[in-house]
């Protein structure tokens, strides 16, 4: 019998309306646990609990949100290879990565435990003799927070630690795929001493508690990460009732590589960017633009390399790529992969699906030559180890082709041109741009977000987190 892990709802652990097994991709014997599954009424309870404790959180002093949350950054990082390997069995990034992800959660909460005693407001001079005007920044309520499976402690990690920070009550709900690291992020969050109601964990179906959470119109805004038709789905209903919204959705990251590129730093970056972590990134470089100068010698290169990458259990010692996450995306992967051989790329690396020890849902890396930017695997987000080269005779051309795209998420470019480094920083459409760098990995105190069908609202992370948690107040008062 595995473990069964509930609900925290309005102060109290709450059974599910049912549950669903959270499965090791890495090897499908290994149940890590049983998990709630919320239905509506249980989902309107957190909702009406959240809305309940909101006056009174709203109103807390300061240094004891910092401390709440610079406590909770500590037990995470002193917990860090624990919940690392949790992270690692139920999603199948490496442990490292693992370990890495969740080492930023812990300092994100550090962060905002700080930013709670910076919130500053501002005091201008009226245009009217003797009036004065202050603006400050207040919270907004009840903010539903709704994540993917791919970070499964960072993404709900960056939308509630500045929630709480800011004084908002949030009800949140993680991917039905990995409710592991989020309830083990909940169950720290609740032992630090946060009051009933006003952090609550509803662990369910999208369509069910997620769809809750958007059409409650006591759910004062929304931050959702994961794809594109979901986020377009929900921003119609929560528009509707005039929430507050932020979407971070999918990606179809170009990593351009000039023909005066180092070689060795495209390559590390190419495979870093588009293929660690599974290429389950949402800043995967899915696209690699290649000089036709440089372009056998950077296929060349970087198949070897492919070559040398272990594909294997995530938990295991020296595995470079874990498995993807589930059968159904390991589907989508493989049928990306013919769908671009049939628009006429060739395969010329992996691809396969792969047999190890354990039963997992194992896939060689995939590179795609000869890929133009019409194709469909060019356009369309894949979502795993699956990158495509896309040979260009220029820089006009790989910026033109980097920008033609109905994504804007990041963009890189590995050039030894401090010219084209500077104007490819300039006239990307993407919210992330990376100079000899992967279009992956990111730092945590700095804003997060793209542009054009990636994005919506404003960005994530840092201090420009509190734009969208916090909501501007204006003061006249003639004393
Ligand atoms: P998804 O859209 O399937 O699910 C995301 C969340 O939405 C889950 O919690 C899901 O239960 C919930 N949901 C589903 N249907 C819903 C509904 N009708 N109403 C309310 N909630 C609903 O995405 P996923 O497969 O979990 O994640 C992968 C996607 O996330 C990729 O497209 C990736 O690019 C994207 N992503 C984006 C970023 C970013 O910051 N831009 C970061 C990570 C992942």
């Amino acid at each position: 019998m595995s473990e069964m892990y509930r609900n925290f709802i309005g102060g109290d652990w709450i059974a599910g309306a049912e549950t669903a097994r959270n499965i090791n991709p890495s090897d499908l014997s290994d149940v890590i646990g049983e998990y709630a599954r919320a239905d509506k009424a249980q989902a309107d309870t957190a909702i009406a609990a959240a809305r309940a404790a909101f006056p009174a959180w709203s109103m807390s002093s300061v240094q004891d949100r910092a401390n709440l949350l610079d406590a909770v950054g500590n037990t995470i990082l002193a917990r860090k290879d624990e919940l690392g390997r949790l992270l690692s069995r139920e999603e199948g990034k490496t442990l490292p990565e693992g370990i890495g992800e969740v080492v930023r959660a812990g300092q994100i909460f550090k962060f905002f435990g700080g930013e709670a005693l910076r919130l500053a407001g501002e005091k201008i001079q009226s245009i009217r003799p003797g009036v004065e005007v202050e603006i400050t920044r207040e919270p907004l309520g009840v903010v539903g927070i709704i994540t993917p499976w791919n970070f499964p402690i960072a993404i709900p990690a960056w939308k509630i630690a500045p929630a709480l920070c800011y004084g908002n009550c949030v009800v949140f709900k993680p991917a039905e795929l990995v409710p592991g690291s989020a309830w083990a992020l909940s169950e720290i969050i609740i032992k630090a001493g946060i009051p009933a109601g006003v952090f609550n964990l509803v662990m369910g179906r999208g369509s069910v508690v997620g769809d809750a959470i958007i059409n409650d119109r006591r759910v004062d805004a929304i931050s959702f990460t994961g794809s594109v038709a979901t986020g377009r789905a929900i921003a119609a209903k929560a528009i509707a009732r005039m929430a507050k919204l932020q979407l971070e959705m999918g990606g179809k990251n170009p990593l351009v590589v000039l023909d005066d590129a180092d070689l060795a730093v495209a390559v590390n970056c190419a495979v870093n960017g588009a293929f660690f972590s599974t290429g389950q990134r949402c800043t995967a470089s899915s696209r690699l633009i290649v000089g036709a100068n440089i372009h056998d010698r950077f296929v060349a290169a970087l198949s070897e390399r492919l070559g040398s990458l272990k594909v294997d259990d995530a938990l295991i010692p020296g595995t470079d790529i874990g498995p993807v996450v589930d059968e159904t995306q390991l589907k989508q992967n493989l049928d990306y992969i013919g769908i671009g051989q049939r628009e006429g790329a060739t395969l010329a690396y992996g691809g396969e699906t792969l047999k190890r020890a354990k039963q997992g849902h194992y896939l060689a890396p995939a590179l795609l030559t000869g890929a133009t930017n019409a194709m469909r695997s060019s356009r369309e987000e894949i979502f795993g180890p699956v990158a495509s080269v896309i040979k260009v005779k220029d820089y006009d051309e790989a910026l033109a082709v980097a920008n033609d795209t109905d994504f804007g998420l990041s963009a890189g470019i590995v050039t030894t041109s401090l010219k084209h480094a500077s104007h490819f920083k300039r006239q990307s459409q993407a919210g992330m741009i990376m100079v000899n760098l992967p279009t992956a990995g990111v730092d945590y105190h700095v804003p997060f977000g793209g542009r054009k069908g990636s994005s919506y609202g404003p960005r994530e992370q840092g201090r420009y987190a509190r734009e969208f948690f916090t909501v501007v107040k204006t003061a006249y008062t003639l004393p």
